[in-house]
C-alpha cells in the first residue's frame, strides 16, 4: 500500500483554511486532520481535543523536550505543534494527513520529510483578507492588525510553498487543493516501487521469463 501524503495547508489569517479543512473532510474519504497542540486560548465554541489540544506553556515544553512534536513554531506569541504519533501512524494506514500549520511550521516539515506537500491559499486580495479577519468577529482590532503585520511578513516567503490556490470561490478552492493531492500521488518519487517492478518486468521479458 502507498503511504498516505503529508499535506501542509498555510495561509493568512482569515483565508478560510478551516473551512476548506471542514469541506475537504466532508467531501472525499483519504483525509485525516491531525489536530495541534497550542497554548493560544480557546476562542468561544473550541474544545479541548477537537479544535486544539490547549496545553499551557509548560505542557508545551515538556512536550517539546519529550520529542514528541513534529514541528513546533510560535505565532503571535503562542506555541503551536503537531503531535507526531498520530501523523506516522495515519500515513502509514495510506491516508493522507492534513496540517493546517503556519508557514515556520511548514518549512520544518519540508526539510524533515521532503515528499511532503505544501500549499499556500489565500483570498483574492489583502483588502478581502482584513474584511474576513472583521467578519469572523473573533478578535478585537488589535489582535487583527498583529495578524495582518503578521500577514505580511509571510507573504515574502510564499515562494517556498510547492502549490498557490486562490480561494475567491470555496468549492472551486476545494477541488483544486483535492487536485493537487491528487496530482502528487503520481509524482515519479513516490512511485519508486512501480518503477523498479517495470525495471524488473523488463529484464524479465527480455530474459525470456514472461
Ligand atoms: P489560530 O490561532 O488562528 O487557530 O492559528 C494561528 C496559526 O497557527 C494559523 O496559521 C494556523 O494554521 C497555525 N497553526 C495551527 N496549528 C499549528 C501547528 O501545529 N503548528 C504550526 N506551526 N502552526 C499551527
Amino acid at each position: 500500500m502507498q503511504k498516505g501524503i503529508l499535506f501542509i495547508l498555510s495561509g493568512f489569517a482569515g483565508s478560510g483554511k478551516g473551512t476548506i479543512v471542514k469541506e475537504l473532510l466532508k467531501r472525499y474519504d483519504n483525509y485525516a486532520l491531525s489536530v495541534s497542540a497550542t497554548t493560544r486560548a480557546p476562542r468561544p465554541g473550541e474544545r479541548d481535543g477537537r479544535e486544539y489540544f490547549f496545553k499551557t506553556k509548560e505542557e508545551f515544553e515538556a512536550m517539546i523536550s519529550a520529542d514528541e512534536l513534529l514541528e513546533h513554531a510560535q505565532y503571535v506569541g503562542n506555541y503551536y505543534g503537531t503531535p507526531k504519533k498520530y501523523v506516522e501512524e495515519v500515513l502509514n494506514s495510506g491516508k493522507d494527513v492534513i496540517l493546517e500549520i503556519e508557514q515556520q511550521g511548514g518549512f520544518q516539515i519540508k526539510e524533515k520529510c521532503p515528499d511532503a506537500l505544501l500549499v499556500f491559499v489565500m483570498p483574492p486580495s489583502v483588502k478581502e483578507i482584513y474584511n474576513r479577519l472583521k467578519k469572523r468577529g473573533t478578535e478585537d482590532e488589535e489582535t487583527i492588525m498583529k495578524r495582518m503585520k503578521q500577514g505580511s511578513k509571510e507573504a515574502e516567503v510564499i515562494a517556498g510553498y510547492d502549490y498557490l490556490i486562490i480561494n475567491d470561490d470555496l468549492d472551486k478552492c476545494v477541488e483544486n487543493i483535492h487536485a493537487t493531492v491528487q496530482c502528487a500521488k503520481f509524482a515519479t518519487g513516490r512511485n519508486a516501487d512501480l518503477i523498479n517492478d517495470v525495471i524488473t518486468g523488463f529484464g524479465d521479458f527480455l530474459k525470456g521469463n514472461v
